[in-house]
């Protein structure tokens, strides 16, 4: 070799070192579960997080071991993230939402040797706790507090953990292709798998999924992570952040429209990240509170398609750009993003917004195609819809614990989710191949339907559902949720798909309920609604 370069290992803690050393003074703005809010710094988060590494050594944890966390997006999460992968163990987060058997199961699967648990789940980790044989200690995220210790036989506190290690402990050496964190999927079919990510597939993540394309954080920003630290590392955003050194606010355990209404007022957030349920509400909670969010210039929405009414909604009234982006537990999660091209800059308002309904194109480190069922490729003009199949840099192969690849043959991940991509590489979700209304041979995307629901003003929610039908196999139906006060009938609603779709593809029912079922992300069960639903059509007339 005539010349080299230097190596140095793609590691979680040196995002954190980057943030800590330049920028230790911006502020990470925290709701406690208490409600109080408090403000550290990146400085701070960096020194805890260095110290909890030398905290879990004294602990007796060895490289690799699992750490589990059922929490809210909180400071002291954030130094849970960092501090237990760059003391090279592994951070699994895990979803407080899941029944008691799924997180037993879980807990058990990961071999969690310890779990931090925020206040609220306190009563919740006593009654797993008996369950749990491979369990080492429950660490309250907290300061000493007797009446959990009570509820909790050995509890530790998280506080004084912190506050029995030097401030000059170090972060360990470590390999980049150690693990660094674990998710589970949430299982709506069978149990959940893991998917178990490393620290060069987390900074290689950070580094593709953060470009100007792509999230495009800075460090004049302030991001609002609303989408949750146990939702696939709440979308990469913490490590991203750290990377950037940007002001972070992490909003805790209430996450209706008002409280992040105010959290945006207060504390000037620029950017934000969420699940489109919970865009929907802030709208409601910018009407009661009569707040313009004149800070927030664009929000990031994945995880289920955006409804497009929001586009225009968010852009007019309060001048916010929506980023819609789609990705999986099984991608890092960032595995498309939308944003716009320079031969778009010509476009009106309405034509750029109806180019960014669609879930975007791949950054680099990914790529996608589109396959039949005998895995051969597809034309990608926008009109043909096939399985959905990616590659990449921070994608699955193996999940945890699992004996063969999750791939095929050819080295793809298929995603199970049903796409249109455009020559330009914009790829549409169509719907996932679970959901798909399959009418006389015929597919009829379940999203469209529901966007069309929900483009109706006296809508507030819809799930359009494959109901048995004896002639067709399957048909449509609507499951809608009137907004507040709304008066609509059955036949008004059916009329508004009159113009907007073929006439074999309207739904053949609609079935009005106060609520829809939510999984454990916040998307809605469509299992459940079949269940429930499934049947309607064999008891009418044909
Ligand atoms: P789960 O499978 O448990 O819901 P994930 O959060 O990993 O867990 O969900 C990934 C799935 O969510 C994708 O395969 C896709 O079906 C759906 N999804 C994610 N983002 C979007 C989006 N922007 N539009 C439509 N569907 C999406």
């Amino acid at each position: 070799m005539l010349g080299k370069m230097m190596h140095k290992q793609l590691t979680i803690s040196s995002l954190l070192e980057h943030a800590g050393r330049y920028h230790g003074g911006t502020t990470v703005t925290s709701v406690e579960t208490s409600g109080e809010v408090v403000h550290t710094t990146w400085g701070e988060v960096e020194r805890n997080a260095r110290k909890l590494a030398a905290a879990l050594a004294r602990l007796g944890f060895e490289t690799g071991d699992r750490a589990g966390t059922i929490a809210w997006n909180n400071r002291r999460h954030l130094e849970i993230y960092f501090g237990v992968a760059g003391g090279g163990y592994v951070c699994h987060t895990i979803n407080p939402r899941l029944f008691p058997e799924q997180l037993i199961y879980i807990i058990n699967h990961a071999d969690d040797k310890v779990l931090f648990i925020d206040a609220t789940f306190v009563d919740a980790a006593a009654k797993l706790r008996s369950h749990l044989p491979n369990l080492e200690h429950v660490i309250l995220m907290g300061s000493r507090d007797e009446a959990a210790a009570e509820k909790i036989d050995g509890l530790l506190f998280y506080d004084e953990l912190i506050a029995a290690e030097n401030d000059d402990a170090t972060w360990p050496e470590i390999d980049e292709n150690l693990p660094s964190s674990l998710c589970y999927t949430s299982g709506t079919t069978g149990n959940p798998k893991g998917v178990q990510y490393t620290h060069r597939t987390t900074v290689l993540h950070s580094l593709g999924g953060n470009q100007p394309d792509g999230m495009g954080l800075a460090a004049r920003d302030t991001v609002m992570m609303v989408v949750p630290m146990f939702h696939a590392n709440a979308w990469g955003s913490p490590y991203i952040a750290a990377a950037v050194g940007c002001k972070v606010v992490l909003p805790g355990p209430h996450l209706d429209g008002v409280s992040l209404a105010k959290l945006i007022d207060s504390e000037k957030v620029t950017v934000s990240l969420g699940v489109p349920t919970i865009w929907m509400g802030l709208l409601q909670g910018l009407e009661e509170t009569g707040s313009k969010a004149e800070s927030l210039e664009r929000t990031i929405v994945g995880g289920s398609a955006l409804p497009t009414v929001m586009i225009p909604t968010f852009r007019d009234k309060y001048g916010v750009e929506l980023i819609h982006a789609w990705g999986m537990t099984e991608t890092s999660p960032l595995g498309t993003l939308n944003q716009l091209l320079q031969k778009h800059e010509t476009l009106n308002d309405a034509e750029k917004g109806a180019l960014r309904e669609g879930q975007g194109r791949a950054p680099y480190g990914v790529e996608l195609r589109i396959v039949d069922d005998e895995n051969n490729r597809l034309a990608e003009d926008g009109e043909t819809q096939g399985n959905l199949q990616i590659q990449g840099h921070w994608i699955i192969d193996t999940y945890f614990k699992a004996e063969d690849s999750a791939l095929t043959e050819d080295g793809w991940f298929d995603t199970g989710d049903v796409a249109t991509i455009d020559p330009d590489g914009y790829m549409i979700i169509r719907d996932r191949s679970k959901d798909i209304i399959k009418s006389g041979g015929e597919w009829i995307s379940t999203v469209e339907l529901e966007d069309i629901a929900m483009s109706h003003p006296s809508v507030a929610m819809a799930a359009a559902i494959a109901a048995k039908h004896r002639k067709w196999d399957e048909r449509p139906v609507v499951i809608a949720v009137k907004s507040e006060g709304a008066d609509l009938t059955e036949q008004e609603l059916l009329e508004s798909y009159k113009d907007k779709i073929a006439s074999w593809q309207v739904p053949d029912k609609v079935v009005f309920v106060p609520e829809l079922p939510l999984g454990a992300t916040g998307k809605v069960l469509k299992n459940k609604l079949r269940e429930e639903f499934g049947d309607v059509l064999l008891t009418e007339v044909d």
